[in-house]
């Protein structure tokens, strides 16, 4: 395998982006993913905030402690992995992070490994998706990204510039991509405008160094509020508006996390007041 270190966009040339790695060399290591070639992208990506605008080089342990950084997103970094995992782990590496869906990441040979069936929605799926769960019932893992979609972030990248909301798309027989990112493309960095308020409550199996369960992010700006979750879809969910939690369809073993999602939604608009 050969590793690259371009230092210009205009050097990119195919191969498996890499930035802090913490989750391209697992998914190597276990035979996920494959590559021939590596592109270190930290001498490309933007590192650092300025203004409403977050490199997507930056990384969590940074974002958690900037005062600039809307409430939502410094707590959904600061609540995620570990410290040492913090360090490394780029903005840009975890809104791409591949799901945790056990049956996935033990390469059974499920809809998003190309195969017939989702094992998880006939087997065991305690932790899986209560929305949009009818195709691929895997929970996004993104505790950030929940923050950014409340935020109604939007993300520069080397051919464009999106909504958060638009670099997700929901997996389907004709097109099993999670998100709208073409081979090639590179989120350079993502634009938040502040918020008056906003806030973000995880609920997570230990208190440190877990995925989220159910995570909830809220934001009020002047044209209304905002409120994403993470952990209740294959890909960041928005909600419109508090009621919507009803619409959730959970699996047989995760009706729980509509209960969880509805307090957690209560909690967080009494806190932005
Ligand atoms: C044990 C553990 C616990 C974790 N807990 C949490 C948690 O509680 N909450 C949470 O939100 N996350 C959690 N994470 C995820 C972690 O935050 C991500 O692994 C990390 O942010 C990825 O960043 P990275 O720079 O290491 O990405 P990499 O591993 O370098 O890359 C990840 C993916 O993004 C692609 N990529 C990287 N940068 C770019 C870019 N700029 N443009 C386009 N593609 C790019 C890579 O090709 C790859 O597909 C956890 C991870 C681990 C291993
Ligand atoms: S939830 Fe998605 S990733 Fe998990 S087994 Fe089902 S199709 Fe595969």
């Amino acid at each position: 395998m050969e590793l690259l270190r371009p230092s210009s966009v205009d050097e990119l040339d195919g191969g498996l982006f890499i930035h802090g790695g913490t989750e391209v060399v697992p998914l190597l290591r276990d035979g996920i993913v494959r590559a021939e070639t590596l592109v270190d992208v930290r001498g490309v990506v933007p590192r650092g905030v300025t203004g409403g605008r977050i490199g997507a080089g930056t990384t969590l342990a940074e974002l958690e402690a900037d005062a600039r950084v809307p409430d939502a997103l410094r707590e959904a970094c600061r609540l995620a992995a570990s410290p040492q995992l913090r360090n490394m782990s780029s903005l840009g590496g975890n809104l791409l992070q591949s799901t945790r869906c056990w049956y996935w990441r033990l390469k059974f040979p499920c809809r998003l490994h190309d195969g017939e069936r989702c094992h998880a929605a006939d087997g065991e799926h305690r932790e899986h998706a209560i929305f949009g769960n009818d195709y691929c019932a895997s929970a996004h893992p993104s505790d950030v990204a929940a923050a950014l979609l409340a935020l109604d972030g939007r993300v520069r990248t080397t051919r464009r510039e999106i909504a958060l909301a638009e670099l997700y798309r929901l997996p389907d027989e004709a097109d099993r991509r999670m998100t709208t990112l073409e081979p090639g493309e590179l989120i350079l960095e993502v634009e938040v405008q502040p918020p008056a308020a906003s806030t973000y409550l995880k609920a997570m199996d230990r208190k440190r160094w877990s995925f989220p369960q159910v995570g909830v992010a809220a934001a009020r700006t002047g044209g209304g509020t905002r409120i994403a979750l993470a952990g209740v879809a294959p890909v960041p969910w928005l909600l419109d508006g508090p009621e919507d939690v009803e619409r959730a369809t959970p699996l047989p073993r995760t009706a729980w996390k509509v209960d969880v999602a509805r307090a957690l939604v209560r909690r967080a608009l009494a806190e932005l007041g």
